[in-house]
């Protein structure tokens, strides 16, 4: 008879003295389920919608959306799962909504929540959709928003969640803005997820589609670790849904720092799992403190690791 006990490799996310870092996948629709919970996610922390929207003339209907987030959250029976709203725009143009002119910079253009003020309607029927797929689920649903820059985006996202009856409205923070000013948007929202992705271009000016640019998007950059720690500042519950949380001595340091939950690509789980279960708090604190006084990326990773004696 196998022992059911759950190991670092299959149980919640926690550090070795114990403290709870639930560890979440990061999915493009139902189809990422199964690797998601045989990878042991705890629930989801970024589900991008636009998947469901991408290559269509018109947007899915109330119906369709309602099915395919049911069948997201009944995957996750009380655990987190955190959907993103349609984040169209710049890297994900969608035929239906176009931005209101020609966008020289579309990353730097009408996306994400903007777009929405654009279309606010899109947004209405997301949400009604995902307040019709919770009914009778018992996952924790939390919306969320993409590329919110000042608390008035904040508060017009949360309106509109609660007036869809939804308990949960949190914000990304992918805007160098956000994070700087994380404590004004703190009582706009019930809880932030950084977005490290678009925080690090963004932040470094850097297009991520861009291949000769990789070497400003390695979250390990210090101005990028000081961002995040703006963001934790204010207390309020942090995840990191961007590609950083799959790193696992960054899930180590971005622990140290303050998140409260990471998402990541379900195959890097188990091994997040076990690098943060081999480390105290304490330890991923210390990582994170020498990280942030270090002047380059390798170095913010060489003295991280002088704290993280089990990372090989
Ligand atoms: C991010 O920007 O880090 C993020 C998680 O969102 P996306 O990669 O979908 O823009
Ligand atoms: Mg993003």
């Amino acid at each position: 008879v196998r022992d059911a006990r759950p190991t670092a490799a299959t149980g919640p996310g926690r550090t070795a003295d114990g403290h709870r870092v639930p560890l979440l996948a990061n999915i493009g629709g139902p189809r990422d389920l199964a690797v998601a919970l045989e990878h042991g996610a705890e629930g989801v922390g970024l589900y991008r919608t636009e998947f469901l929207f991408l290559d269509r003339e018109e947007p899915p209907s109330l119906d369709e959306q309602e099915a395919a987030y049911r069948e997201v959250l009944e995957a996750f029976p009380g655990g987190p799962v955190v959907v993103r709203v349609l984040d169209a725009g710049a890297d994900k143009p969608l035929a239906f909504l176009p931005p209101t002119g020609a966008e020289p910079n579309p990353a730097l253009g009408e996306r994400g929540i903007r777009l929405f003020r654009t279309y606010p309607d899109i947004l209405a029927t997301q949400l009604k959709a995902l307040a019709r797929a919770a009914r009778g689920t018992t996952a924790c649903l939390q919306v969320m928003a993409p590329m919110i820059a000042t608390p008035d985006e904040a508060e017009w996202f949360a309106a509109m969640a609660r007036e869809a009856g939804l308990p949960s409205a949190g914000i990304m923070i992918e805007i160098p803005a956000a994070a700087l000013r994380a404590a004004d948007l703190a009582p706009c929202a019930d809880f932030f997820s950084v977005g490290t992705n678009d925080l690090s271009q963004y932040t470094f000016a850097a297009d991520r589609q861009l291949s000769p640019l990789t070497a400003y998007h390695t979250p390990w950059h210090p101005a990028l670790l000081d961002l995040i720690a703006l963001t934790t500042a204010p207390g309020l519950p942090t995840g990191i849904c961007g590609e950083a949380a799959a790193d696992p001595a960054m899930a180590c340091v971005l622990t140290g720092l303050g998140a409260t939950s990471l998402s990541m690509t379900p195959t890097a789980l188990p091994w997040t799992r076990t690098a943060l279960s081999l480390h105290t708090l304490p330890q991923c604190q210390a990582a994170a403190q020498a990280a942030r006084r270090s002047p380059t990326p390798e170095s913010a990773r060489q003295s991280a690791l002088t704290h993280l004696p089990a990372i090989p």
